[in-house]
């Protein structure tokens, strides 16, 4: 644990400083950082105080079950994403991050919601294709009475791109 490299935001410093575990406990130790730093390591995605890191601030527990054995495991919130061993089977696990598995379940929801709107956006795109040419083989387009299949080539274009788009973000954003 003590040879964690942290990355440190001190409040009023502009670029982000990387420190090891025993620098910034000396460094914390003699007031030349402050609690109010925020503290992330490599594998986190969220920041959290120097202090709760230090101990000197409430910091939520977390339990969870070791994944080999069921023992349910107590651990911090702050060590989300940190190896932890058992205290059963002494085995090697990782802290989960909640907030983590939530968002990829938010995320896989989106995408099942999403998919009935892309076959809509592709059924639309069919139908309203289909009807114009074949009003254009059959030559008997009658005024404007087309343009609600155009219309539907066009919402389902944008149905289908809106997916695309989406799909797309989601990718990058991983
Ligand atoms: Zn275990």
């Amino acid at each position: 644990m003590s040879s964690l490299t942290y990355t440190v935001r001190i409040p009023g410093q502009q670029a982000p400083a990387q420190m090891e575990f025993a620098k910034l406990k000396n460094a914390y130790a003699d007031g030349n950082i402050p609690g109010t730093a925020l503290v992330t390591l490599e594998h986190q995605d969220f920041w959290y105080p120097l202090a709760e890191l230090m101990g000197d601030a409430p910091t939520k527990p977390l339990l969870f079950p070791c994944g080999a054995c069921k023992q349910m495991v107590k651990s911090r919130w702050i060590d989300r994403g940190n190896p932890v061993k058992c205290p059963k089977c002494q085995g090697t696990l990782t802290v989960p991050n909640p907030e983590a598995t939530r968002a990829q379940i938010a995320v896989e929801q989106k995408q099942a919601k999403a998919t009935p709107f892309l076959w809509l956006g592709v059924g639309m795109i069919l139908i309203g294709a289909g009807t114009t040419i074949f009003s254009y083989l059959h030559a008997r387009s009658e005024g404007g009475g087309y343009a609600i299949f155009y219309g539907m080539v066009l919402v389902g274009f944008f149905m289908v791109m809106d997916h695309w788009f989406d799909f797309r973000g989601k990718r990058k954003g991983r």
